[in-house]
């Protein structure tokens, strides 16, 4: 699967880094997901998802984002 990164639909939440957590790294901590969600502050609402070198691509994390801003490009 190839992930596909939308910045401008993102909210911020983090669901995306706490399911990876949960589901690759067996924590219940956001921190330790294998993406990064960066501020860009002080823009209102701005941020940039950033895959880390860790991130195998499993698409966990796309199905969980509320918002859209992750997505499969292969089913664009
Ligand atoms: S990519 Fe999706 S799940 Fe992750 S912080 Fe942005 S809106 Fe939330
Ligand atoms: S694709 Fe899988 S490993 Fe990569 S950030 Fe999403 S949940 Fe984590």
């Amino acid at each position: 699967m190839k992930i596909g990164i939308n910045n401008s639909l993102c909210s911020g939440c983090r669901v995306c880094q706490l399911i990876c957590a949960l589901t690759c790294e067996k924590v219940n901590n956001p921190k330790k997901g294998r993406l990064e969600i960066v501020g860009h502050f002080p823009v209102p609402g701005g941020y940039e998802i950033k895959m880390t070198d860790e991130c195998n691509q499993c698409g966990q994390c796309v199905r969980f984002c509320p918002m859209g801003a992750l997505y499969r490009e292969d089913e664009e």
